[in-house]
């Protein structure tokens, strides 16, 4: 029998959390980690405003993730696994996933009402009881995680693919969330391959109106216009289409400056005032936000060169690409 990180490794499975990690490397760091007991985490806090794909998954597949943590759990002896789900999850899929878990070293945990809370170093604050809030990396949970000892953490999609691999049943597929100003709007399962038009046009998604896209999230993903979108998605496979002639970027603008100023952790100053900041900016009349180009530009570059973790050095994205695209 094919040992299962072989098959992860043949596979070229990367994370489907966003950070494109060799889903294999993870799994062997911790299978060889020599320390004991070990934890696996599901990451079900998917927090990005319009993405949901990991909801989807655990609505119509559950079965399949649980089948991903008992294949990590058989293969990283000493294990117990977490499933730590965001509020809303926690609600509608309590029930279903306590009886698949039933007998099983699997614990749900219900996240705290924060973002932050669902990055991974986050995470394992607010299991033990900690402010959510990230831990300086190295060390690497994989080696000093869970209650300081080594931790597998992929997010529910991840697990997913696992179980699907176990089973030959993989051909480089991942789901996209498509939302935004679409008829078709929903989740969709395609090959990694297909670039963003090709994703659109395949799934009845191809406005017939000027528009344009943000690719990875609902506020740290990039802009991207229509003659942009020759290429495949990295990271988060979630993609909000806008029309071009209805939308206010000031307003879209300001709404992730709000988001992302109430959903940092406040840990480091330059994430914390310097999305304030932003957030002030973009709150003021629209005619006055231009003008500020070269204090938002510092901010920018204070938050990208200093922020302790990576929502205060990728919260720029945004901002950046729809001023350069669309003003
Ligand atoms: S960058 Fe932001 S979210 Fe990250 S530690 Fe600093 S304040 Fe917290």
């Amino acid at each position: 029998m094919v040992n299962i990180i072989k098959k992860l490794k043949d596979s070229n499975l990367v994370g489907r959390g966003g950070a494109n990690f060799p889903t294999w490397q993870k799994w062997q760091a911790v299978k060889d980690a020599q320390s004991t007991p070990k934890y696996i985490v599901c990451n079900a806090s998917e927090g990005e405003p319009l993405v949901f794909k990991d909801k989807y998954l655990l609505e119509n597949y559950p079965q399949e993730v649980i089948n991903g943590l008992k294949i990590a759990l058989k293969t990283i002896r000493h294990s117990q696994a977490y499933i730590y789900l965001n509020k809303d999850y926690f609600q509608l899929f309590k029930k279903p996933l306590e009886n698949l878990i039933a007998k099983l070293p699997i614990k749900l945990f219900e996240k705290p009402f924060s973002y932050i809370a669902g990055e991974e170093t986050s995470l394992l604050n607010a299991i033990e009881g900690k402010k959510p809030e990230p831990r300086i990396k190295p060390p690497y949970p994989t080696q000093v995680g869970l209650f300081g000892k080594p931790t597998l953490i992929n997010n529910v999609e991840t697990f997913y693919w696992v179980s699907k691999i176990d089973q030959g049943k993989y051909e480089g597929n991942r789901f996209y969330s498509i939302e935004g100003e679409t008829k078709n709007k929903g989740v969709f399962e395609l090959p990694e391959t297909k670039t963003i038009e090709q994703i659109l046009q395949e799934t009845n998604n191809w406005p017939d109106f000027d528009f344009f896209c943000q690719v990875g999230g609902g506020a740290c993903g990039t802009i991207m216009l229509s003659s942009e979108l020759n290429q495949p998605i990295k990271g988060t496979g979630s993609i909000i289409i806008f029309d071009k002639n209805k939308t206010d970027v000031y307003q879209l603008m300001r709404s992730w400056a709000e988001f992302l100023h109430q959903n940092n952790c406040d840990q480091c100053a330059p994430c914390r005032e310097g999305l304030y900041r932003i957030f002030e900016l973009m709150s003021q009349d629209k005619e006055k936000v231009l003008p500020e180009k070269t204090k938002l530009n510092d901010i920018f570059t204070a938050l990208e060169k200093t922020s302790f973790c990576p929502l205060g050095r990728l919260a720029t994205m945004p901002f950046k690409s729809a001023i350069a695209k669309l003003i």
